[in-house]
């Protein structure tokens, strides 16, 4: 054995096969040298063969691109060739042919053109011994040999190069092996799960270790954790798998519980892989552990959507649940919502006064007080500050549920709360809007339930339903804003005067200012819509002031032409909180030149009660210039009767709603009556607002009522058209 590496080339095999022994390759060695000689022709022949074959020429021409000796090696290759003739079968000559074979697979050489160059060689070889002078006896032995020892050196080439293959071979096997080591270290390291399945047969043709150690042999195919899955979630990873099979790239996060740990949420991740058949063949599966994953990701999301002080919803998950309340009942005919937007009354003075701590806990009793009183399927939420909102869905009667809800917060509100040692009286103030009455959208209906609850805190009252007319949308206070301020310069304000006549005696008493805004492009914009926005954009006080100033003016007109009646102001509840107002009125007084008895100030019961000791102390001081005060509106608010009585209060002036109907409608015609009993007891005169027609006239003049203000007398009129109207009564009377 010659071969140096360990492979399996046996020289005996050969002389076995070819039957070549020691005295047969006598006869060859006999001729030898008569033969090499003749061989010298043999060189043009092989290089021939060498580069007429287009095959072997291309590997040549790779072989000298990359720098390699083409004639060196055609050299030494026939050299190798011409040697066989040698007869030498010894070890050296083995590991020649050996090495000479494993060459040529490196030099990308074929076999079939090794066989080709010793055929050519046979040939050459039986066309030489035809010609040489050989003893007739050796001659049919030296063609039998030669040939036999050709076909033996052939073989032995091929069997280097056959080495070289297996080695190679071998050497990649290798090679692989390692590597497939080195990952199958790598993944028994990571604390994935991780497993192939066989498609067609069902079985797992891989599975890692952590996936061995969890369910050693015997694993369920194709998914080993199912049944450690939860129960609802198994259906979500079978569709999964089945969308995987069907060639889709897949994952689904489930809980799973794994060795009997905690359940947990696991990512199954499927890759599926085409085979042969242009089908998914194999699926590759990971299963890895997303707890933290989901926990942040849910932490996040309950950060992103909750209110961390009260744990309630925030204004984004609480406008998500409008945006959905709002798609079930838009499919669901005759099927409302209600918004109600809350807010915690004289909750800056918790905060600014007893700290922002007992703040803080003023909002969680007050949020734990709402989560008592809504069901389930309604929804609470905080909306920052100390606004809550409360959504009701599905009603079938708006108004219904929102008296139901109102009234149990009131009921809860109640009590008092308790803080350290103190007890606080916390108490709310609502605005409601409904779909689809109030909005069709959102913004509209939190818009719109924010301006109601404006409205009833303007007035003091624990709650509002919104109302197109009073409240005044963002969007429009926006519009408004900046032409307001311009109103005034631009004398865009107008007064109309409304006759108030006294129902013994049919003459006008007094008239009431009310007024107008002609909007350059709008027309006519009505007080309520004004008022309010004027209020909050804190540009009421010059209002205030001008038609103060105005309707004194025009009632010194009417004392010129005769009639000494007193002009009404309304004066809005932010006016009457402003300190300078008793001045501003002795300032327009003196401007329009008239006296204090000439003017009536009207303001609401809420007004009033707003702030109790202000508007004793303010009444009283105008009651001393001689100013008249009425209560506008009244019955609509909660007057306490022991401050009416102590406040020098002139006038009653009945709501419009108690009149409209008290010519026939028995509880109203009640109501009238005592505000007219209470009125006359307290020493006021009794004004009724709203006279529409003459039932309604005499069902007041009837009641005992003094003075009456309405339609039915006159709408409310331009200055000249009430200075006409003046002077016609005057005439008739
Ligand atoms: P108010 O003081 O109660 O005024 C009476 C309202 O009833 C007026 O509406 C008047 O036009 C209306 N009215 C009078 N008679 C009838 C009637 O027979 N039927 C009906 N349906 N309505 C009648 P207007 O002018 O729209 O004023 C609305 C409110 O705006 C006033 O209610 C008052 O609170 C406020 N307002 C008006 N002018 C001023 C002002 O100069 N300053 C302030 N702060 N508020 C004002
Ligand atoms: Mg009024
Ligand atoms: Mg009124």
């Amino acid at each position: 054995m010659h071969t140096g590496d360990g492979s399996h080339y046996h020289s005996r095999d050969y002389r076995y096969v070819l039957r070549l022994s020691g005295e047969e390759l006598a006869v060859v060695r006999k001729y030898r040298d008569e033969l090499v000689a003749c061989t010298a022709g043999f060189a043009e022949v092989f290089y021939n063969y060498l580069f007429d074959n287009p095959g072997i020429a291309e590997v040549l021409y790779a072989y000298e691109e990359e720098g390699g000796d083409v004639g060196q090696f055609a050299r030494a290759e026939l050299a190798n060739l011409l040697a066989s003739i040698a007869g030498e079968i010894g070890g050296q000559r083995e590991d020649e042919l050996l090495s000479a074979g494993r060459r040529y697979l490196q030099r990308n050489f074929r076999p079939v053109w090794l066989i080709g160059a010793y055929n050519l060689l046979i040939d050459y070889m039986h066309t030489m011994l035809s010609g040489m002078e050989i003893h007739p006896a050796d001659r049919i032995a030296l063609d039998t040999l030669l040939t036999r020892l050709l076909l033996r050196e052939m073989g032995i080439t091929l069997e280097g190069y056959w080495m070289q293959a297996r080695d190679n071979e071998r050497r990649e096997l290798e090679h692989i092996a390692g590597r497939l080591g080195r990952v199958e270290d790598m993944l028994a390291g990571v604390p994935h799960l991780m497993w192939s399945v066989d498609i067609d047969a069902n079985s797992l043709v891989y599975a890692n270790y952590t996936l061995h150690l969890l369910y050693g042999e015997g694993m369920i195919s194709p998914l080993p954790c199912i049944g450690d899955t939860h129960e609802e979630d198994r259906q979500l990873l079978l569709t999964a798998w089945q969308d995987a099979v069907s060639g889709k790239r897949t994952r689904a996060d489930v809980r799973i519980v794994l060795a009997g740990d905690r359940e947990r949420w696991y990512r199954v991740s499927l890759y599926p892989e085409t085979g042969q058949s242009g089908r998914p063949a194999t699926v590759h599966c990971m299963l890895e552990d997303v707890q933290n994953l989901i926990s942040e990701r849910e932490q996040l999301q309950s950060l992103a959507t909750t209110d961390r002080l009260t744990g309630l919803p925030n204004r984004s998950l609480w406008s998500d649940h409008l945006t959905m309340a709002l798609a079930a009942s838009r499919r669901v005919p005759g099927s409302q919502v209600v918004v109600i937007s809350l807010d915690i009354n004289q909750f800056k003075m918790y905060n600014d006064t007893l700290g922002r701590d007992v703040g803080d806990t003023v909002l969680c009793d007050v949020a734990s007080r709402l989560r008592s009183t809504v069901r389930e399927s309604d929804s609470l939420a905080r909306l920052g500050g100390d606004r809550f909102g409360i959504l009701l869905h599905p009603v079938n009667n708006a108004r219904e549920a929102a008296e139901r809800i109102i009234t149990e917060i009131m009921d809860k509100f109640d009590l008092p709360f308790a803080y350290r040692d103190k007890q606080l009286c916390v108490s709310l103030t609502l605005g409601i809007a409904c779909f689809p009455d109030d909005g069709s959208n959102e913004e509209a209906l939190l818009a719109n339930a924010e301006s109601a609850m404006q409205r009833a805190k303007r007035n003091s009252l624990p709650y509002q339903y919104f109302d197109p007319v009073n409240d005044v949308s963002p969007a429009e206070q926006l519009r408004y804003s900046g032409q307001i301020r311009s109103a005034l310069d631009n004398n865009e304000f107008e007064l109309l005067y409304q006759p108030q006549i006294s129902l013994d005696t049919a003459r006008i008493t007094g008239a009431e200012a009310l007024l107008r805004w002609k909007h350059p492009v709008e027309g006519i914009v009505m007080p309520e819509r004004i008022i309010p926005v004027a209020e909050q954009l804190g540009l009421i006080t010059p209002i205030t002031n001008w038609v103060l100033v105005t309707a004194l003016k025009q009632c010194r007109q009417w004392s010129f032409q005769g009639a000494a009646i007193p002009v009404s102001v309304n004066v809005s509840a932010r006016s009457f909180q402003n300190p300078r107002l008793l001045e501003r009125i002795h300032w327009a007084l003196q401007e329009a030149a008239v006296e204090g008895d000439r003017l009536v100030i009207e303001i609401t019961e809420a007004t009033l009660m707003q702030d109790i000791d202000r508007a004793t102390e303010l009444l009283s001081s105008l009651s001393e210039a001689g100013v008249t005060i009425a209560i506008d509106d009244f019955g609509t608010g909660y007057s306490s009767l022991s401050y009416l009585k102590r406040l020098p209060i002139d006038t009653l002036k009945i709501d419009q709603s108690f009149v409209t109907d008290v010519a026939f409608d028995r509880q109203d015609i009640a109501i009238v009556r005592s505000i007219i009993d209470l009125g006359h007891n307290l020493g006021c005169k009794v004004v009724a607002e709203g006279v529409e027609n003459s039932m309604t006239m005499d069902a007041l003049d009837r009641l005992g009522c003094d003075t009456a203000q309405g339609f039915h007398i006159s709408k409310p009129l331009l200055d000249d058209h009430f200075s006409t109207l003046l002077g016609q009564t005057d005439r008739q009377s």
